[in-house]
């Protein structure tokens, strides 16, 4: 056999050569069964399901020792699934006319499925893998099969279709070393929990990854999401390089991490992390972040009945902002929309929410949600400086609009006697390109931007960042949103506006000496992030970044931009 080489989507990065472990786990299907008797039936439809329920909470709880409170939410969706009266309606109804549990199981959530693949909604259509993982895992209590067990016996690379939350969580971690699957793309779980667990990880590799068998080698590599099958002496000789120098490096990265990160010639920036649910911030400290460069304060509002209070709102901020004291907080007024619902806002059915109303738009157009969260924030904020962010703004007058509410509220307060806030900073998200055409006319009006590569990149190329088949297509290397990115930069800096980054482009090393040549002035990034990036931006000096930075922006493709950036790392040039 010769050396083939397959391309996919880089989901984790790291690189991982071995054996194969070719995972198929064996779907269950049953027979429709006619003539059973009706109490029996729903009695065994009932002990399955809370059986599984019991699975699924377990699984959670593992996920969450494993990989963390956000990842292990993916299981409370899948018990929610279990609850859903509109299924469970189907299923008991098919029992009625006796049917057997289990077919009447398979039945009803075959429509379910069915339903929701005609839903015009990539995100929802997505979530098909996890309802599917439910469906069997009821189906297998209805038929009394055992959960499939991992059979690995040495460390192996793990090479499938498709691989459901589920089966992630159980494998047996220490001897996975990488993940490789025909369908999936950046957002889809395989990639979260990868990340997450620090498991390098390629998606989307399409139906040639069928002709890889169990045992042959392979090497994954995660940085460009390229899987070598039965690599030849060179390319195993330079990768098993590659692979010493990442490891060395990441361990130097966690030793220093608490140091400054300089640029070779002395150049330091503040490098902070994003925070998503309170349970993370523990993690800001460990990791060496200065501080919280993006609040994302929906966690607040989602999953719950009714909006937080202010005064629930003032005391979580507080808190927050003595958490990591004298860092400072960016707070990221509440980003609801998109892909983030709140039911108990009732908001109006969109055919495009991501272009829908969302972020600051919502927050205009219900002022009593957004006025509760600044009385909070400029309350927990008493007797410091406090920064605040908006979400989604596309125009001059939103932003007029959200600092006279600012104005407002803190002459209210004032009136009323509360302490608050010494001195406000209020910063606007660089997501929409319209923002980004305005800066120096917003500057007029703002302290600070901060640049949400994550929106920016699905606006500018009109890629929906939740649809796994335009993923490749949302690809923030691409030269159009790097020369979007400089004129922000460079409009900012001549109104002497400072500008940071909080997408998630920030926490990957190889666009780094891009940051630095675009002249971003802060950085914030997922926790687990930032050792590497700090260890990155020590490898440069701001002269090499700027050079490295003038040459990708006249290349044509992302896919020509991230091989150049590939060559001209001086680690590369080291190797
Ligand atoms: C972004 O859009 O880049 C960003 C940081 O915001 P979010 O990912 O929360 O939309
Ligand atoms: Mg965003």
């Amino acid at each position: 056999m010769s050396e083939r080489r397959i391309r996919g989507i880089a989901a984790s990065p790291g690189i991982a050569i071995g054996p194969v472990y070719r995972y198929e786990p064996l779907l269950i299907t049953v027979e429709v069964e006619a003539g059973q008797d009706v109490a029996t039936e729903l009695a065994r439809l009932e002990a399955a399901l809370a059986a599984a329920r019991q699975e699924i909470r377990l699984l959670a709880e593992e996920a969450g020792r494993a990989v963390g409170p956000k990842e292990a939410a993916i299981f409370s969706a899948h018990e929610l699934f279990l609850q859903d009266p509109e299924l469970l309606q189907q299923v008991q109804g098919r029992i009625r006319q006796q049917q057997s549990a289990a077919s009447a199981w398979q039945a009803g959530f075959q429509h379910y499925i069915h339903q929701l693949q005609a839903v015009q909604n990539e995100y929802l259509q997505a979530r098909v893998l996890d309802l599917e993982d439910v469906a069997q895992r009821v189906l297998r209590h209805l038929t009394g099969q055992a959960e499939e067990s991992w059979q690995l016996s040495e460390p192996a690379v793990i090479v499938a279709h498709e691989l459901t939350p589920s089966a992630i969580v159980r494998c047996p971690r220490e001897q996975v070393l990488a993940f490789c699957t025909a369908q999936g793309g950046p957002t889809s779980h395989v990639a979260i929990l990868a990340r997450a667990l620090g498991v390098p990880a390629v998606v989307g590799l399409g139906e040639e990854l069928a002709g890889v068998r169990s045992g042959q080698a392979v090497i994954v590599d995660g940085e460009r999401g390229l899987v070598i099958a039965e690599p030849e002496a060179e390319a195993l000789a330079r990768y098993r390089r590659q692979a010493q120098r990442l490891q060395r490096r990441a361990r130097q990265a966690e030793e220093d991490r608490q140091q400054p990160a300089c640029t070779r010639d002395g150049r330091c920036y503040p490098v902070r992390a994003n925070v998503q649910t309170p349970e993370e911030v523990a993690a800001v400290r460990t990791c060496g972040a200065e501080g919280i460069g993006l609040l994302r304060t929906e966690f607040l509002f989602l999953e719950r009945r009714q909006a937080p209070s202010e005064e629930e709102q003032r005391e979580i901020y507080r808190a927050l902002i003595e958490a990591v004291q004298p860092a400072p907080v960016v707070f990221r007024t509440f980003d609801i929309g998109g892909d983030k619902p709140v039911p108990y806002l009732s908001l109006p059915r969109e055919s495009n929410p991501f272009l829908g109303l969302r972020g600051v738009r919502l927050g205009l157009q219900r002022p009593p949600l957004l006025r509760t969260q600044l009385r909070a924030l400029l309350r927990a904020g008493a007797g410091r400086e406090l920064r605040i962010l908006f979400p989604m703004v596309s125009s001059y007058e939103e932003v007029e609009a959200l600092r006279r509410l600012v104005q407002e509220v803190e002459q209210e307060l004032r009136q009323q006697g509360q302490e608050l806030a010494e001195r406000v900073e209020l910063g606007i998200m660089i997501e929409v390109p319209a923002a980004a055409l305005l800066v120096d006319v917003l500057a007029e009006v703002v302290d600070f931007f901060s640049l949400g590569t994550n929106d920016l990149t699905q606006y500018v190329l009109a890629a929906d960042r939740t649809n796994e088949s335009t993923a490749s297509l949302a690809d923030p290397f691409h030269p159009a949103v790097l020369r979007l990115l400089q004129l922000t930069v460079e409009a900012a800096h001549r109104c002497q506006r400072r500008v940071e980054i909080c997408g998630e482009l920030a926490s990957e090393p190889l666009a780094l000496p891009l940051l630095l040549g675009l002249g971003i002035d802060e950085l914030s990034m997922v926790p687990r992030a930032v050792p590497r990036c700090k260890e990155a931006i020590r490898r440069w000096t701001l002269q090499e970044a700027q050079q490295v930075t003038r040459e990708a922006l006249h290349l044509r493709t992302a896919a020509e931009v991230r091989s150049y950036l590939h060559t001209c790392s001086p680690d590369e040039a080291a190797s």
